[in-house]
């Protein structure tokens, strides 16, 4: 301190030059974030105007701006984004970006063009955010999202990486993008069996794997079946031709055994005694009865719906549609009418 301030003695002048200093400081802190602040904004308004398209079908150009307008505003963007009209609330979004430079706006704004289906704009809009505030773990998981659908899995993977450094639990999101380089990859056969099999090796989900092994190579899969799974095959089974069921492994496990007994692959002598037992889907079980009393009509039809969300489709999926959860699908069986006879029994 002494080398500081001037050699004198009078402890008032001393005092004076240190609050001098404080002040003096805080001035040019405080304009220097005041600096900050208009760079941002202006650097934002700047990144807003690559944005400012013809497909937003919602004119604001004549429309005069007034900071009472801006909650009413934003309530209505939100209304179209959650109705469906992403072009009114990009629009909106963008006009509140434009005269308020509220930067919290641009996920909105992201969340509209990613719907929207306007990938590339999403990507740069969460990109910006995350230049702002590198640990916003929404952002980061939509970009993630976007890198995978996007198939560019090696960033996808950095942004996992990312997320584990902030303690996120990702193993099965990591686990779910490994499976989808195998399966979207350009890769010879051979190549995306040998690294199905050791995914299903390795992984927790194993299921998930599994399910694409039957799609390539039903025989190879049955060596990795277990029972433990069957809730989560039961689809693919049942759609396997009857050439591509192993007998040797399915007399093993009773479910199985029961849902190609009801399919009409398998013989009733075949099923045993345990053939009465009810079984994990009841549908299958209907169809196994209907079977039993002569009438081979009835077929199995499957619905997918997500265990967090509770949102359905009539297509199967990894990643929730709606809630983009992973590995959230639980299988529904239904009974319909067979819109063909056909017969597939090994008799
Ligand atoms: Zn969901």
């Amino acid at each position: 301190m002494g080398a500081f301030l001037p050699n004198h003695n009078d402890p008032i002048i001393s005092i004076l030059l240190l609050l001098g200093t404080i002040f003096v400081v805080s001035v040019l802190s405080y304009g220097y974030s005041i600096w900050k602040q208009e760079r941002r904004q202006k650097e934002l308004l700047g990144f807003i105007q690559s944005f400012d398209s013809s497909e937003c079908a919602l004119d604001t150009q004549s429309m005069e701006f007034e900071p009472s307008m801006k909650k009413p505003l934003f309530l209505l963007a939100v209304a179209y984004e959650r109705s469906g009209e992403y072009s009114k609330a990009i629009n909106l979004y963008l006009y509140l970006l434009k005269y308020t430079s509220d930067s919290s706006l641009l996920r909105h704004l992201a969340k509209s063009y990613q719907k929207a289906g306007f990938l590339q704009r999403a990507v740069d809009i969460y990109i910006e955010i995350l230049s702002m505030t590198p640990r916003d773990k929404e952002s980061l998981y939509r970009l993630e999202f976007i890198y995978e659908h996007l198939r560019e899995f090696k960033r996808a993977n950095e942004i996992l990486e990312v997320l584990e450094a902030q303690g996120e639990d990702i193993g099965r999101l990591k686990e779910h993008l490994m499976l989808q380089n195998i399966t979207k990859s350009h890769m010879q056969n051979d190549e995306k069996i040998t690294k199905l099999v050791e995914l299903i090796n390795s992984s927790s989900s194993s299921w998930a794997p599994l399910r694409e092994l039957f799609r390539v190579d039903a025989k190879l899969a049955w060596r990795h079946f277990s029972n433990k799974d069957y809730k989560k095959l039961v689809d693919i089974l049942w759609k396997l031709e009857s050439w591509q069921i192993d007998l040797d492994i399915i007399k093993e496990h009773r479910e199985v055994s029961k849902m190609y007994y009801a399919k009409g692959y398998l013989a009733e002598d075949f099923l045993q005694k345990t053939a009465d037992e009810s079984s994990e889907f009841f549908a299958i079980d209907l169809i196994a009865d209907a079977r039993d009393s002569g009438n081979r009509l009835a077929e199995a039809t499957f619905k997918y719906s997500c265990l967090k969300c509770k949102s359905s489709s009539p297509l199967s999926f990894f990643r929730c549609p709606n809630c983009h959860s992973v590995y959230s699908f639980n299988i529904e069986v239904l009974v319909e009418q067979k819109r063909e006879k056909s017969s597939y029994s090994l008799q």
